[in-house]
């Protein structure tokens, strides 16, 4: 039986449940619900008629936490427990963003690693996922006082050039949150059903999004063909954004007024104002504050010509999209305007240039579009809406490694999602028993240069020649953007599978352990994790020998096999020890006796071959 809901402030009852919109910014949050008598979207307001929620989140000394607007007051007064653009980091590791990491007033662990990337308070570790989970459980409680309901089940948006770690690390900060994460969309797709655009039947339409926020820059490019939206391609950069606008005013600012300051505060103070001069140019001609004693000014030309290098970069991804679906600029039918960077004057009229004056929408609130479309998107799940499909694209091609670490691309970037492609692949080694499966995600050719999202063995493969067994690898990629890969062996129906990106992403269970986790040292868990890995790779070459040897009495010469033997007893101690390093070693050592042994038996099953044959 269902569960029925009712609604204490209007006592009415609710047959399904509320589905809610979210746009995890990465400057503002907000929650969104298409309201169900008049069918609007509408973004859920505060009393004070707010509906944006700054991305912030701070920590007192005792640990408790603080998000949003008051949270962005302590900024200043105490940068390293107020953590802010904490979506840049998601589902990253610290070699990802060690070129950013500085610029960061909090405290990121720097451990060179390519493990997630953790934050430090005070004594404490947080991953950006927990830190995204307190501002989704801020919009939470926010929406359940304000609608006097529960709140259960979200739709969030993610930039499209996201990539599956990043999706998954999203879902994975709804589920911490308590959110049932129905779907992760595409900002720009939401942006557009926002406007309404694919609500209407037999309508045929080309749309550029040009979402501009704080942190990220995206250019999508849609079909929307009866009802049906298709992400013809993708393109952006996720370190552009108003933030970058406010650093090149600030870095103006202390060149020109000789503010150099190591002080955090004075840094915050200078970051804030910038942003303060920047809203005011974009109503304004001329801006003119005091930072630390000194007075600071811009005018809005000199402000505009600071920015030309930016927007033109902008203008570059356009392009780029634009190639991806081979088209042309006067192909495109409808221009939507995203993110709040896009109040800025000279953005709009460079787009509007860049587009040749196309019809350009940016009538709704830029900041709020995202939410209220994630809310449109909601109300199709719930069953209120027509029928309609999304499809996205993939905006990064996914790949396995090869012999001599190459990329062998198997969904390539730009492809339509959801997606499934199978290919055969065999082994290089006689009698090998096991293959390994590296998924990639990347356009380079050497896997070296990608980045690994999973990857896993596919064992108990039974001893044959080089080249005979036939792995089937398939990839199928959901409507989320979630990658599951399966390996299978067609002679003998072995099969193994993953969903991706367990990399850095997370299990459920993995997700309910993380509170309990943050307590310990990052650096603790990635040893932990070295250590389980090369136990398993080694307990997994132990049973292999074991059964060779079992299967193959009489092959091995009694020398052979007594120092098999004791090497593959000092390989257990090893484990025993829990000694990762000599683990390894002792694996390759045993992996170098053995090899031999399954060159022979091929030899040995050749020779028993030649000798059934008769020869006249
Ligand atoms: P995100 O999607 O990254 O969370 P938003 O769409 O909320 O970001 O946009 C936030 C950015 O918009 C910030 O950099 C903010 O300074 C900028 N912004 C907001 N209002 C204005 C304005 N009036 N003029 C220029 N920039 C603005
Ligand atoms: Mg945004």
């Amino acid at each position: 039986m269902g569960k029925i809901a009712i609604n204490i402030a209007t006592g009415s009852i609710q047959k399904n449940d509320i589905i809610v919109g979210i746009d995890l910014g990465t400057t503002n949050s907000l929650i969104a619900i298409v309201r169900e008598d008049t069918k609007q979207p509408l973004a859920i307001r505060e009393i004070d008629g707010l509906a944006l929620v700054p991305s912030v989140v701070h920590f007192d000394e005792y640990g408790n936490v603080t998000v949003g607007a008051a949270a962005s007051e302590k900024l200043i007064s105490e940068p390293q427990n107020t953590i802010y653009s904490v979506k840049r980091l998601m589902g990253k590791s610290y070699k990802d963003i060690s070129n950013h990491a500085d610029s960061l007033s909090y405290k990121i662990i720097d451990d060179n690693t390519d493990a997630l990337v953790k934050i430090q308070v005070n004594d404490t570790f947080y991953s950006p996922i927990e830190l995204s989970s307190f501002i989704l459980k801020e919009l939470k409680q926010r929406a359940e006082h304000i609608l006097k309901t529960n709140i259960s089940k979200a739709v969030i948006t993610v930039p499209a050039y996201f990539n599956d770690t990043q999706r998954q690390a999203t879902r994975d900060a709804g589920k911490l949150a308590g959110l049932d994460v129905l779907r992760i969309v595409n900002e720009p797709t939401a942006a557009s059903l926002a406007y309404g655009m694919g609500l209407q039947p037999n309508e045929e339409k080309t749309i550029a999004v040009y979402d501009l926020g704080g942190g990220t820059f995206d250019m999508s490019i849609l079909k929307i063909t009866n009802g049906i939206f298709e992400v013809l391609a993708t393109n952006g950069d996720t370190y552009l954004g108003g933030d970058d606008m406010d650093r090149i005013l600030m870095e103006h600012w202390q060149s020109k007024f000789g503010i150099n300051s190591n002080d955090n505060s004075i840094l915050q103070e200078l970051r804030l104002t910038a942003e303060t001069a920047k809203k005011h140019l974009s109503n304004n001609d001329f801006f003119e504050s005091n930072i630390a004693g000194k007075t600071v000014n811009i005018s809005k030309t000199t402000f505009e010509a600071l920015l030309k290098p930016l927007i033109d970069r902008t203008l570059a991804c356009c392009t780029n999209a634009l190639k991806d679906a081979t088209l042309q600029v006067t192909d495109i039918d409808t221009v939507v305007m995203v993110g709040g960077s896009t109040r800025v004057p000279l953005v709009k009229n460079t787009i509007l240039q860049f587009f040749n004056k196309k019809e350009l929408f940016d009538s709704l609130n830029p900041d709020e579009v995202v939410a209220l479309g994630a809310a449109v998107q909601a109300d199709i799940l719930a069953g209120n809406n027509t029928e309609m499909l999304l499809l996205d694209v993939t905006p990064l091609s996914l790949g396995l490694e090869t012999m001599g670490g190459l990329m062998d691309v198997l969904i390539p970037r730009n492809s339509k999602v959801p997606n499934k492609v199978g290919r055969q692949y065999t082994t290089h080694i006689d009698g090998q028993s096991s293959m390994r499966i590296s998924v990639f995600q990347g356009e380079r050719d050497l896997v070296q240069d990608n980045r690994k999202l999973a990857e896993f063995n596919l064992t108990g493969i039974p001893g044959m020649p080089a080249g005979l067994p036939k792995v089937e690898v398939t990839f199928l990629i959901d409507a989320d953007g979630i990658l599951k890969v399966t390996a299978k062996e067609l002679r003998s129906g072995i099969a193994q599978s993953i969903d991706i990106t367990p990399k850095y992403g997370l299990t459920d269970e993995q997700v309910e352990q993380m509170l309990l986790d943050s307590l310990t040292h990052a650096k603790d868990d990635m040893q932990v994790r070295a250590l389980t890995e090369a136990s398993t790779e080694a307990q997994q070459m132990l049973d292999t020998i074991e059964r060779f040897m079992k299967k193959n009495d009489g092959l091995l010469s009694p020398d052979e096999t007594s120092t098999t033997l004791a090497q593959m007893q000092i390989l257990r101690e090893a484990i025993t020890a829990r000694n990762k390093n000599l683990i390894q070693k002792e694996t390759e050592t045993l992996n170098d006796i053995s090899r031999p042994y399954a060159e022979r038996l091929m030899d040995f099953a050749l020779k028993n071959a030649m000798n059934g044959k008769k020869i006249i």
